[in-house]
This record gives C-alpha cells, structure tokens and sequence, in this order.
C-alpha cells in the first residue's frame, strides 16, 4: 500500500484552489507485510500513523525545507520505545543528525527537539542496504541544487522509485531508464510546464512533460507525477490530466491510497 501523505513542492499551499490534490509538502508511505518505508517528511510527515508491528525506515531525500520541516510535527503515538531507523544516500549520519536538530533549534523552532530526535536510530545509508535481507534499496544521485537522492525499493516482487527532486538532463535519460525500468510506482518530479523552464532553470525541477517522455521508454504500473508547483491549482491540473494519453500516468493526489 502507497499513501501520498504529500504532493506539493516547495511550501505547503493549503488554498481552496489546491486542496483538491493536496497543500502539503513531500511525503510518501509505503507499507508491505513487514515494513513501513517513508521517504522525506514535509508537512505531510504529520499524518503518518507509526506502526509498532512493522519495522518503520525514513529516507531522507535531501535537507531542503519542504522534505524536513514535517518530522517535529508527527504525534508519534507508537510505542515509546519504538524505534525509527532515520537514513539518507545523500549524506552520512552523523551530518544527516546535525542537519536536522539545527533546522530545529532555536530561534527557528520553540521547543526542545531532543525528545523527538531520540525517536530515531541514524544509520549509514550502506548500512542499512545490507540490512534486511527481504528488501533491496538503492540510490541514484539526482541534479538539484546540493544535489538530492532519489531512492528504488523492491519487496514482496513490487518496485517502488521515488524521485523528488531532480532537473532532468538528457544525459540523465540512460541511468534513470535503467533505475526504473519495470517499477510498479515512480514518483516524478513535475514541477514545472515545458513552458515555464527556461524561467526555472538551475532551481532543481523537471517538467510534467519530461517525466511523461521517460515513461514511454521504460516498463512501469504507475507513473505519479508530484512534487507539484505551489501555484499549481487543482483546475490545471485536471485539465492536464485529462490530456493525457497514457491512463498508467497521473498527477499523485494527497491521501489517495494507491496499490503497492
Ligand atoms: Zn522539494
Ligand atoms: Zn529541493
């Protein structure tokens, strides 16, 4: 099971034009038999429920506001003494830690972060590939300002690649064919129209047409393209969507629940 738990890029945009797919920044559960794999905790990170049957993992994208600013905002109403192991391709744990309690300490943020932070267990990303004998994880290196990593997870024979955020290059085009061919779900980074780049470039994200030119080269179930504009509102979108010759692609909507 997939929940999009948020699709918006950048900064959350709870206006009455964009609650139709959803103001909230980046995160997404997914969740098999035995595990609970979040990836990024934007605002949307508030609405995950901790699970104390599965073993729960959150990987980090990348330390831009909109992929963090959720994780001090989650009730964490799973048993105390549960453990999240905290990971990222994108840096080593001991930066990943200080990363994140200096993004919440004063005078950005009013309360002690300590108690939320011992929540999680930080792990080297290489660490925790060789972790689980059920799951196979790996990483590809995405062109974002400070650069971002985009994650691929198989288990249970399903594929799921999440890639938030990347400014796809045509040098890019073989690496990430090969990094998502036969997915079950990709997520995309459609930030942006074909027509807006040229104002865009160098900011980190790709366009809706870009992503849907690499889905017609690669096997996949479902293409979901998120990361969505701030001022991206729910008419255009639809309008977008209903454009769209391929029914496997769509615009990833807030809370939907998809299929693993
Ligand atoms: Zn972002
Ligand atoms: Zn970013």
């Amino acid at each position: 099971m997939i929940i999009n738990h948020g699709v918006r890029g950048s900064i959350p945009n709870p206006s009455k034009n964009t609650l139709g797919f959803g103001g909230n920044t980046p995160c997404v559960e997914v969740k098999t038999s035995k595990y609970q794999l979040i990836f990024d905790c934007g605002s949307g990170f508030s609405k995950v429920d901790f699970s104390n049957d599965l073993q729960t993992i959150l990987f980090i994208s990348h330390f831009h506001h909109d992929h963090i600013q959720g994780l001090a905002f989650n009730s964490y109403n799973s048993d105390k003494n549960k453990k999240i192991i905290l990971t990222s391709a994108h840096s080593n744990s001991k930066d990943t830690y200080n990363n994140l309690t200096n993004y919440f300490n004063d005078p950005y943020f009013p309360v002690d972060f300590i108690e939320i932070i011992n929540k999680f267990e930080f792990i080297e990303f290489e660490k925790v590939v060789n972790m689980f004998q059920d799951l196979e994880i790996s990483s590809i290196e995405l062109n974002h300002p400070g650069n971002c990593s985009g994650y691929s997870i198989t288990s249970e024979e399903k594929k799921f690649c999440y890639l938030l955020d990347n400014e796809y290059e045509s040098n890019q085009k073989k690496e990430l064919i090969e990094f998502c061919n036969f997915s079950d779900t990709i997520i995309w980074d459609g930030m942006f129209l074909d027509k807006e780049l040229p104002d865009k470039k160098g900011w980190g994200h790709s366009s809706v047409e870009q992503g849907i030119d690499l889905a017609n080269e690669i096997e996949f179930k479902k293409f979901l393209i998120s990361h969505h504009s701030p001022t991206r509102e729910d008419n255009e979108i639809k309008q977008i969507q209903n454009n769209l010759s391929n029914i496997k692609i769509k615009f990833a909507s807030e809370n939907e629940v998809i299929d693993f």
